[in-house]
C-alpha cells in the first residue's frame, strides 16, 4: 500500500496496544484505520469533538490508499497546531511525523468519565450486544 503523503511504501506495524497500524518508512507518518486511533489511545471515538470542526475541513489532493476516497484536512485543537488528515470515504486517519505525540498528549487530557462510559458501551457492542441510548460512532 502506498503512503498517503509521500507515495512511499507503507508497512504494517503492530503496536504494544495490539493495534495494527500502517507506518511509512520514508516520511514516518502513520495511517490508522477507522476506529484504530480510538483503540490505540483508549478513547470513545477516534478524535473526540472532531465533528465540531468539520466546517473548517479543507479539501486536499490526497487520495486514500484503502478506498480511493478524498481526504480533508481538519484543524484540531488549534492551540496545539495539530492538523488531522481524514478520509471522507472510510474514516481512516493520517498522522504526520510529530503529530502522534501531540495527539497522545491531547488524548491523555481528554480522558473524562463520559469518554470512559462510551468506551465501555463500545466494548459491549463489539461483543455483540446493542447498548440502548448510545449512538453508533
Ligand atoms: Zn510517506
Ligand atoms: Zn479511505
Amino acid at each position: 500500500m502506498k503512503c498517503v503523503k509521500c507515495g512511499g511504501e507503507l508497512a504494517g506495524m503492530g503496536t504494544t496496544e495490539g493495534v495494527e497500524v500502517d507506518f511509512c518508512s520514508s516520511c514516518h507518518g502513520i495511517l490508522f484505520d477507522h476506529g484504530e486511533v480510538a483503540e490505540y489511545f483508549e478513547l470513545a471515538v477516534d478524535v473526540p469533538d472532531l465533528v465540531m470542526d468539520l466546517d473548517l475541513a479543507r479539501k486536499t489532493d490526497l487520495k486514500c490508499p484503502k478506498c480511493s476516497g478524498a481526504w480533508v484536512e481538519i484543524p484540531y485543537v488549534p492551540q496545539e497546531n495539530l492538523l488531522i488528515d481524514l478520509c471522507t470515504g472510510c474514516g481512516a486517519i493520517w498522522l504526520d511525523k510529530g503529530e502522534f505525540p501531540k495527539l497522545e498528549a491531547i488524548a491523555a487530557k481528554l480522558d473524562d468519565p463520559k469518554a470512559k462510559l462510551l468506551r465501555a458501551a463500545k466494548t459491549v457492542e463489539r461483543k455483540g450486544y446493542q447498548v440502548v441510548g448510545f449512538k453508533k460512532v
